[in-house]
């Protein structure tokens, strides 16, 4: 309820006035007292009705207004919030960031054209029609690089009360608010290309289950011999099987986080050591030998042990599963001044095997899931076709590279690059990159 029991401010005034007119007149005119104390007296009861009836004190919050935020204030709001935000002027020049939005676009200073940071044609026609005083909009984006990454835009223009144009260009004007939704889309296309390849590579090797089951309960019911054979071959089948779910698994993990850059300060050489004294049983199986070559000194990578382990299992098995038997396997570790086409210092540790080789035509796609140079061989030697591309997205995510190289009849190298943390203080170094004739798949 507004307003005093009084009413308006007029008819407050007259309810105040008008006792005080009367005692005037009344006290004045009879003669009870001097005109000039009646007057005296008049002036005090007004003075004392106004007090009766003062309006009510207004509100708190429309006594005190509050103060405008200070610029650091704001900033520290923009800071508060998770996803990359952006503020630009009618010139379409970065008036305000966050730090989420300098980090991921490496927005390094302001007063610079968006376009400079944000090259997107999506993103500018989206800006193009907020500053030409169109409406707030929301689209989805995809960014290429490093590793693609799938963003809601929000785009909200700002000042629209001042009418189309009418704005200084240097006033903040659009608003840019991108929300990273590259894990949920990985994990709808992840699961979606689970089942796809769960089910084809797993249907042969349960028809094969299936088969045999109905020939030891039929035919063979009474054939020991048979049951032990079919027996033997159902227990590798199953295990086949199982190994594709596992493999399956890890890829759809490593997938789903391969835009998060690993924190943990991880020593390569502690996990090529435990990788090749895990293999050295497998080795020895096929009288194969692994020789492991590695500076005391290699600096230390940012990375997640589990995944660099994988990577390094995943790769020296595939050299003892496709070198020649009786021969050695090489790891050879070592820091490189550049990474290839980069000009940071690097991890360069190649895997090589004395085996038969690929031919140069299956290399660009050897990472690719399920893709195998020779399946027959793969799958007689329980590979699952997964491996690689295992080993390649891991490398993605630890921002690395992979090369391969091969020659028929000698072998291969698998190239790992990892960025290296520091150079390091003793003579491990390497200037060279890697050799010439590799091919990054
Ligand atoms: P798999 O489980 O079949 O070994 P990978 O993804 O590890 O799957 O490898 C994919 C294909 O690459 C293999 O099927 C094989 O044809 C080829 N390959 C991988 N490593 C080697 C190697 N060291 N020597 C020869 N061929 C290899």
């Amino acid at each position: 309820m507004t307003g005093s029991a009084f009413g308006s401010p007029a008819r407050r005034v007259a309810v105040a006035v008008g006792p005080a007119v009367l005692l005037l007149a009344g006290l004045g005119f009879a003669g009870a007292m001097h005109p000039g104390a009646a007057v005296v007296v008049a002036v005090a009861a007004v003075a004392g009705a106004f007090w009766l009836v003062r309006p009510p004190p207004p509100p708190d919050a429309v006594a005190k207004p509050l103060p405008a935020p200070s610029p650091a204030t704001l900033q520290a709001v923009l800071e508060g919030i998770p996803d990359p935000l952006i503020v630009l002027n009618g010139a379409r020049e970065i008036i305000a960031v966050n730090g989420a939005a300098s980090e991921s676009f490496g927005i390094g200073s302001l007063g610079r054209d968006l376009a400079l940071s944000l090259r997107h044609p999506e993103v500018l026609a989206a800006v193009e029609t907020a500053v030409a005083g169109g409406s707030s909009s929301t689209t989805e984006i995809t960014l290429p690089a490093p590793v693609p990454r799938t963003f809601a835009l929000h785009v909200a223009v700002l000042g629209e009360e001042n009418g189309p144009g009418s704005a200084p260009a240097a006033a903040p004007r659009v608003v840019l608010v991108l929300r990273d939704e590259t894990r949920a889309k990985r994990a709808e296309r992840s699961r979606a290309d689970f089942v796809t390849n769960a089910s084809h590579e797993l249907r042969s090797p349960l028809s094969a289950l299936i088969g045999f089951i109905e020939t030891l309960r039929g035919p063979a019911s009474e054939d020991v011999a048979a049951r032990e054979r079919f027996l033997t071959i159902m227990q590798s089948e199953a295990q086949r099987m199982a190994r594709l779910v596992e493999d399956l698994m890890s890829l759809s993990r490593v997938e789903i986080n391969e835009h998060v850059l690993p924190r943990h300060r991880v020593g390569v050489a502690d996990v090529l050591a435990a990788v090749a004294d895990a293999l050295a049983g497998r080795a020895e199986k096929r009288q194969m030998t692994i020789r492991l070559t590695c500076p005391a000194d290699l600096p230390p990578v940012l990375g997640e042990a589990d995944q660099l382990t994988q990577v390094f299992h995943n790769l020296v098995d595939n050299a003892l599963k496709y070198g020649r038997a009786g021969t050695t396997v090489e790891i050879v570790a070592a820091f490189v001044e550049r990474m290839p086409g980069t000009p940071s210092g690097a991890l360069r540790i190649a895997i090589s095997d004395a085996g038969d080789g690929i031919d140069t035509l299956h290399l660009p796609r050897l990472t690719e899931r399920f893709y195998r140079a020779d399946a027959g061989r793969s799958r007689r030697l329980g590979g699952t076709g997964l491996g690689l591309a295992i080993v390649k997205h891991i490398v993605n995510r630890h921002r690395g590279q992979l090369t391969i190289s091969s020659r028929i009849g000698e072998g291969s190298t698998f190239t790992v690059f990892l960025p290296a943390l520091a150079p390091p203080v003793g003579d491990a170094r390497q200037g060279v990159g890697g050799p010439a004739d590799v091919i990054k798949p």
